[in-house]
């Protein structure tokens, strides 16, 4: 079993596996149809085929002789299924490897901080790949990663809002020699957020507590949440000035900003917003695989497992995007994000660079990633973490609830976290575990409900454990409306 994370994401994988295994092959996706999902699963079943490949839930293909389960790319947080039944794909592989005996592979340049730590803790044997693996050059090195300051390189002209001299020099010379580039920004749509320059009044959505994205191709405003969608106005509808503007930047400006540059370029924009159309992504990369574009800009789905040897320039606009989420795994993504996108560059004869820009040049994540110092990384994340008894050095328990009527939400919460502290306060066993909340939460409201949460830390799943068979004794209170939502381990805690 061969588990990737977003398979629609690597088309090259399959033609890969298929070169090498011609008709040996199931494929299990989320965008299959039911027809053709249970045709896959027949040709398992049937023991038709010996190899599943697909997303976290190929992780059931009905094998009865599991040898080895891989999971590819195992840092990624889509492995982990978010809604209704909770899991993590890479912990249930550990497990079925165990009922089956079965070998369990977790792959990744990047690995997860936990899997790290359970390397040290010696619950997983590390092998490494100290090489660049490549068909085509052998030991070809790392490209040299340069760190611009935007702080430095600011001028008041908007040329240098966008790209610095340094990376318009080094994109003038790649396509000069006929070259390809991959440019990263990790935010679609052409900005963030509208704003009105006299009142400050910012377009947001009216079902979720986040500003409206800008979308100037379709002359859109548009919640990433719940799609809600309205046409842009150029008047504040709150005072009425005409100052009511886009501010930021996303990929759509970008792309804008470069044919503005480069009017001869052949660029193209890779993002969910451009590939909604399953074709297109397809064509998208195998376009730039036969060199029709010249530069590529997109969020973090270009950073993927892509191989185009004649990449020979990776930029990064703006590395801080991932650094200021509010969750304490944002460096180790900020990490695995420059680290991964940077892998892109110079996989040919040619070489490459990386030119990563930011407004935190000194910052640990990007500073370990511009060495290639991944173990270095997790030594300094490590400390971090421990210091602060984040995982891997505690484990979370994230309880929501939520609910059209705040009133409601908030009261259940309320209720929630005086049970919970009983149970803390009345059991000796659970002394050491941390009660953290409520609080609305940081995204106070979502498709019309309110968000409340509380956040248990606690110093061993043992622990976890016993307070929630505690808890579940109020199984009563827990799934009365509105009901409450228990995440163990959660990836994210917005
Ligand atoms: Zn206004
Ligand atoms: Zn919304």
């Amino acid at each position: 079993m061969v588990l990737v994370p977003e398979i629609s994401l690597t088309p090259q994988l399959l033609g890969r596996f298929e070169s090498y295994f011609p008709g040996n092959i199931a494929v299990l996706h989320s965008r299959l149809t039911a027809a053709q999902r249970r045709e896959e699963w027949l040709k398992i079943k049937n023991k038709k085929v010996s190899i599943a490949i697909g997303a976290r839930s190929a992780l059931f293909a009905p094998f009865e002789n599991v040898g080895v389960i891989i999971i590819d790319e195992e840092h990624d947080s889509s492995f982990k299924q978010e809604e209704k039944v909770r899991y993590h794909a890479k912990d249930m592989a550990l497990i079925r490897g165990q009922l089956e005996k079965a070998l369990v592979i977790l792959g990744s340049a990047t690995p997860s901080l936990e899997s790290y730590f359970n390397v040290q803790q010696q619950k997983i044997k590390l092998l490494c790949l100290p090489d660049r693996i490549s068909s085509r050059v052998e030991g070809q090195p790392l490209p040299q990663v340069e760190i611009v300051d935007l702080k430095q390189s600011q001028s008041p002209t908007p040329r240098n809002l966008i790209f610095s001299d340094r990376l318009l020099k080094a994109l003038e010379e790649t396509l000069l020699h006929q070259n390809q580039a991959i440019l990263l920004l990790n935010r679609r749509g052409y900005a963030p957020f509208q704003l009105c320059q006299e009142c400050g009044y910012v377009a947001k959505c009216p079902h979720c507590s986040v500003s409206l994205t800008v979308y100037a191709t379709s002359q859109k405003l548009m919640c990433h949440y719940c799609s809600h969608t309205i046409l842009i106005q150029d008047t504040c509808p709150d005072c009425r000035s005409h100052s009511f503007a886009p501010i930021g930047l996303g990929t759509e400006k970008v792309e804008e900003e470069l044919h503005r540059f480069f009017p001869h370029a052949r660029i193209t924009r890779m993002d969910r917003s451009s590939t909604q159309k399953k074709e297109m992504l397809g064509k998208i990369l195998s376009d730039f695989a036969e060199q029709k574009i010249d530069i590529l800009i997109g969020t973090q789905m270009v950073a993927k497992g892509h191989d185009f040897p004649n990449v020979t320039l990776v930029g990064v606009i703006l590395a801080d995007v991932s650094l200021h989420v509010p969750d304490f795994r944002a460096p180790e993504r900020t990490f695995q994000l420059l680290t991964q996108v940077a892998g892109r560059a110079g996989r040919g004869e040619k070489g490459g660079e990386v030119i990563i820009q930011t407004f935190n040049p000194t910052h640990y994540s990007l500073q370990f990633a511009q060495t290639h110092d991944t173990l270095g990384f997790y030594q300094k994340e490590l400390s971090i973490r421990q210091e602060l008894q984040y995982p891997p050095f505690s484990k979370l328990v994230h309880l929501k609830v939520s609910h059209p009527l705040e009133k409601k939400a908030f009261a259940k919460i309320q209720e929630l976290a005086k049970i919970g502290h009983s149970i803390v306060k009345n059991s000796p066993d659970l002394t050491t575990l941390e009660l953290l909340g409520p609080a609305p939460s940081p995204l106070f409201k979502l498709k019309d409900k309110y968000r409340f949460h509380l956040l248990i830390k606690s110093p061993s799943y043992k622990l976890v454990k016993l307070f929630l068979s505690l808890l579940l004794k109020h199984e009563k209170f827990l799934l009365k409306s509105p009901a409450i939502q228990i995440d163990v381990d959660p990836l994210n805690l917005l």
